[in-house]
């Protein structure tokens, strides 16, 4: 599509879901906008079909079915971040059209507007039947274009605060809420990415490996000394995780008491040095607990890992597999160890 249609289309789509919300009056905030754009855009059927079917039974769609709706259909989907990316990029591209537009007509007014008075000075005082009245009329004209340039600034800055929120919600979306590491979705979307740039870069400069790591004997820490010790482990772990975790890789909580760490075009070698440091760090660690009896103590937990890399065309699941039948033959072999597994 060429830029101009893009520009248009976009313009389309945010006209269609402003009259939208004014037909069924709904107020103008971010969630509502998000969820009326996407419905306009027509790129998220599902949410379409559903919007259907509620207004159909409704009339109307409020605040709270909206919310369900957001979070079900727009940040649902947002496994797709590129469904965000140009609903935002539409919304800003469609605006800022809106306000190039808006300050050429305000400059061809004004110019307008000082030729008049240039034409009214060089009549010397005779009469020109009509032209206070155009003189009048070309004000008013201005003070309409200069409204709307106000009314776009806030468009603006609606809009904004929508990417923000969006931003926000996108970033909640991948976070796992007690660690605050990466989630298993945050996790497989960089997996994807990895998975396609070593398919396209050619594998020996950008395989990527994959380390596995599961809480040795975590239900005991729960059962000693409650579910609450037990989720400050947790966070220790996924402390010590984050801070072992060398730049432009990924650590993630992918499950209860399991981790992993995705490092992009690192050698085995390298991978394995990451790993042994990771699980000799969190051995040294201690969490501060209460016994039962009330004495104050730390529990020490320690980790058994799994490690492998990626083998040319296998998918993104068997990698997951492999890494995972390393970790298990760690914990068989005696927990708080690294098993690496090739092929
Ligand atoms: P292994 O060494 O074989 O991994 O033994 P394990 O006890 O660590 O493994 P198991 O799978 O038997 O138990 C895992 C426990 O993790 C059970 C579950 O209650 C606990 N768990 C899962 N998620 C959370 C959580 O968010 N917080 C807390 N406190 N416990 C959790
Ligand atoms: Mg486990
Ligand atoms: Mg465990």
């Amino acid at each position: 599509m060429k830029n101009t249609e893009n520009v248009e289309r976009a313009a389309d789509i945010v006209r269609e879901a402003l009259n939208l919300m004014r037909k069924y009056s709904v107020p103008m905030h971010p969630v509502n906008y998000a969820v009326w754009h996407a419905y306009a855009s027509g790129d998220n059927l599902e949410l379409r079909n559903a919007i259907d079917r509620y207004m159909l039974q409704h009339l109307t769609l409020d605040e709270a079915a909206t919310e369900v709706l957001y979070r079900r259909h727009v940040i649902g989907n947002s496994a797709d971040p590129a469904l965000l990316q140009r609903m935002s990029e539409r919304m800003s591209s469609a605006l800022g059209q809106a306000v190039e537009s808006a300050a050429r007509a305000g400059d061809q007014t004004a110019a307008y507007g000082s030729s008049l008075s240039r034409f009214q000075d060089g009549l010397a005082g005779q009469a020109l039947p009509g032209l206070e009245e155009i003189l009048a009329t070309t004000r008013q004209m201005q003070a309409a274009i200069q409204a709307l340039q106000r009314q776009l600034g806030d468009s603006r800055q609606e809009i904004g605060q929508l990417r923000d929120e969006l931003e926000r919600v996108r970033q909640e979306n991948l976070t796992d809420t007690l660690t605050g590491l990466p989630n298993r979705r945050a996790f497989e979307q960089r997996l994807a990415a990895c998975m396609t740039l070593a398919a396209s870069a050619g594998m020996n400069s950008h395989a990527p490996c994959l380390l596995m790591l599961d809480i040795d004997h975590f239900k005991r820490v729960n059962d000693s000394y409650g579910h609450g010790t037990g989720d400050q482990v947790l966070c220790t772990v996924a402390a010590a995780l984050q801070a072992g975790t060398p730049d432009n890789a990924l650590a993630a909580r992918i499950g209860g008491e399991e981790f992993v760490m995705l490092l992009p075009a690192m050698q085995l070698q390298g991978a394995r040095l990451v790993a042994e440091q990771l699980r000799q760090k969190i051995a040294t660690l201690r969490t501060p607990a209460r016994s039962k009896t009330g004495a104050e103590l730390q529990v020490q937990v320690t980790v058994s890992i799994g490690l492998t890399s990626l083998q040319r065309g296998e998918t993104g699941r068997q990698f997951i597999e492999r890494a995972d039948q390393a970790l298990y033959q760690s914990k068989h072999g005696g927990r708080d160890r690294i098993t690496v597994r090739m092929g």
